[in-house]
This record gives structure tokens, sequence and C-alpha cells, in this order.
């Protein structure tokens, strides 16, 4: 069993969650008696990605770190205020310059 803190999207909040992990002495020794054949199993197993579930309510809508902070990402940025106030004060200078050199 591995154990992490990711986002449960029913509970709401960042929590503990659990992923069941292939027991590698039971398959060990399942490749044992089966004369090998079984380490293809194992490794299929080792390949599969984990089902994370929550360790409070159980469930499997959980949002890792990297999806979270690439969600973040996708909201479109906001127009930043000081950005347009020193453009502002550009282009009225600028605008000063012109008159006052003419
Ligand atoms: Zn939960």
């Amino acid at each position: 069993m591995k154990t992490a803190r990711f986002y449960c999207a029913d509970c709401d909040t960042v929590t503990k969650c659990e992923a069941r992990t292939p027991s590698h002495i039971l398959h060990l020794l399942l490749s044992i008696i089966t004369a090998g054949l079984w380490v293809i199993v194992w490794v299929l197993l080792i390949l599969k990605p984990l089902a994370w579930r929550c360790a409070s309510c159980g469930s499997s809508r959980i949002r890792k770190y990297h999806e979270l902070t690439q969600a973040i990402k996708d909201v479109p940025k906001k127009a930043n205020p000081i950005g347009a106030l020193i453009g502002l004060a550009i282009g009225i200078g600028l605008g000063f310059w012109y008159i006052l050199t003419r």
C-alpha cells in the first residue's frame, strides 16, 4: 500500500490517499511455482498505473498536484494594471513631447 496527499473532489480538500501495490513476495512465489511464466503478469501489474483512493471517504475522484497546477495554468491571465499604467504614462509623455517639440 502506497500513501500520498492528493486533492479529493468529494471531500473538497487535500487529504491522505492510498493505492494498492502488488505483493512482490506473493508474485515471486507464483513466478517460482509457474517456472517463471508468472513474471509476465507481475511485470504488467508493476507497469499498471496505481488506482488512488481517498483514505477518508474511499472516493476515486482524486486530482494529483500536477493536474491541479495545470488547471491553474489554464485559467486566463488577468490584465496587468501596472503594465497598463506604465503604457499610459509613456503614451502621455510621448504626446507631450510631440506637442512641445513642434
Ligand atoms: Zn475523500
